[in-house]
């Protein structure tokens, strides 16, 4: 299994999916092979897999899409990484992102851009394009990324694939590099319902080294199309407009096949949510600023010689970060600076709580939300790197979850045409707190 997918990853190799192979798979995989002959069980026995470059495998590097951690090798293993070990996965190499995982088109890597295997012009979406790649272009069954706003989400439907991200909590970020802390959470991608349970099944846990995780039930089932029967389905209404037309079609063939399936379904309106976008990046700009200080070339990464230690400072940051990382510790330090504070941050925070509390309102009528996962199919490369927001706008779908801590899950709901070629479009199901199962159970009765 690994020699086909690493030969895979060579006929691939344009996409740019991966930035670095794992020169201990083979070993890894003599080392399944032995826990095998001595009789364990092993649900991902040999199986390669891929994650996102910004989780840490010891002795492989981990750069983030970034030039300051260029060479950085990981002293250490991020729990969701080694529960996939231990359940014998093959960790066959790290994916490309958008550098720290501030992006939604996986075009500001400093490895270059990841393409969308649907039309190479296009981007896969971001900011885990390299993974939803890898699974999308039969490299891997299954991979990891991380979504902050949308980063597992929106690639899944760009790439015609299934992408979940998790309840807050749901799976340990420790060893997943920090973005924005109280958003970040690890999720799988895979090309089916029951590979995505599986996965959840693995990495899902408490974790006594992230305070944040959450003592829940691991194991994650699949439904069949009985378990639809009934299902309250509320469409959110602020989602409706502003799509192309293959987005609205898929999200409407998507509510008639829960229908004829026996769910229910209805409309929710939820007004915060015209402000989510800018609520979200008023509060991850922020913790990113806080985040990325560490990356002053003194303790990790590359460090540029200055004649004091100021200066060096100042040109390593100057030269490893990117435009797009610069521009939002900037912004972000400017909204956390006294006299700005009030007006900014602590605003942001306070429409967050509201955001949280109008899901909560809504999941009193309904079971499940569901919006598109993106309003449009995957946008050509080069389209939004211009303007800043026209790229923030790839999330409006997506970031509020992350803001309410709540697991949704995009499920490829069929294409649209454009310009001659057939481009998936992906609907997201958005579940209340720590009902992750449920989303699963839902696309698998859909499948
Ligand atoms: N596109 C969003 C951002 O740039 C989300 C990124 C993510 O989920 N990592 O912040």
């Amino acid at each position: 299994l690994l020699e086909q997918a690493v030969s895979r990853a060579q006929e691939a190799a344009p996409l740019n999916a991966l930035v670095s192979l794992n020169p201990q798979a083979a070993e890894q995989a003599d080392e399944v092979a032995r826990r095998l002959d001595a009789g364990e069980v092993l649900p991902l026995a040999g199986v390669p897999v891929v994650v996102k470059d910004n989780i840490n495998v010891r002795g492989t590097r981990t750069t983030c899409g970034s030039r300051m951690l260029a060479e950085y090798v990981s002293p250490y293993t991020a729990s969701a990484a080694q529960h996939l070990l231990n359940a014998g996965a093959i960790i066959m190499g790290k994916a490309n992102m958008d550098e720290f995982a501030m992006g939604s088109s996986t075009e500001s890597s400093a490895s270059g851009p990841t393409l969308n295997p649907w039309d190479p012009a296009r981007v896969p979406g971001g900011s885990s394009g390299g993974s939803a790649v890898a699974v999308a272009a039969g490299i891997t069954p299954v991979s990891l990324g991380s979504d902050t706003g949308g980063s597992v989400r929106q690639p899944a439907a760009l790439t015609g694939i299934y992408g979940l991200k998790p309840t807050y909590g749901r799976v340990s970020r420790y060893g997943l590099v920090a973005y924005a802390s109280s958003l970040d959470q690890i999720g799988p991608f895979a090309r089916n319902a029951e590979d995505l349970a599986l996965m959840m099944s693995v990495i899902a846990g408490p974790d006594p080294r992230d305070a944040t995780s959450l003592p829940a039930p691991t194991h994650f089932r699949v439904g069949t199309p009985d378990d639809l029967r009934g299902l309250r389905v509320g469409v959110i209404r602020e989602s409706l407009g502003g799509n192309t037309a293959g987005v609205d079609a898929a999200l409407q063939g998507t509510l008639e096949a829960l229908r004829s399936a026996g769910a229910v379904t209805g409309e929710v309106s939820i007004p915060e949510l015209s402000h989510a976008i800018a609520t979200y990046y008023l509060i991850a700009m922020p913790e990113a600023s806080s985040n990325l200080a560490r990356y002053d070339g003194m303790v990790y990464g590359q460090r540029v010689p200055g004649a004091d230690v100021t200066e060096a400072m100042t040109l390593t940051r100057e030269r490893g970060f990117g435009r797009e990382v610069q521009r939002r510790i900037m912004i972000g330090t400017y909204a956390l600076s006294s006299g700005y504070y009030d007006a900014y941050y602590s605003k942001a925070m306070k429409v967050r709580r509201l955001i949280a509390q109008e899901f909560d309102r809504a999941f009193e009528a309904f079971d499940v939300l569901v919006t598109p996962t993106s309003p449009f199919p995957a946008f050509r490369q080069g389209e939004r790197t211009r303007d800043p927001l026209a790229m923030y706008a790839a999330d409006v779908d997506t970031v509020a979850v992350n803001l309410a801590g709540l697991p949704a899950l995009s499920v490829p709901a069929g294409f649209e045409a454009v310009d001659g070629v057939r481009l998936p479009v992906g609907v997201q199901f958005i579940a209340p707190a720590l009902k992750d199962e449920l989303l699963l159970t839902l696309a698998g009765g859909l499948e």
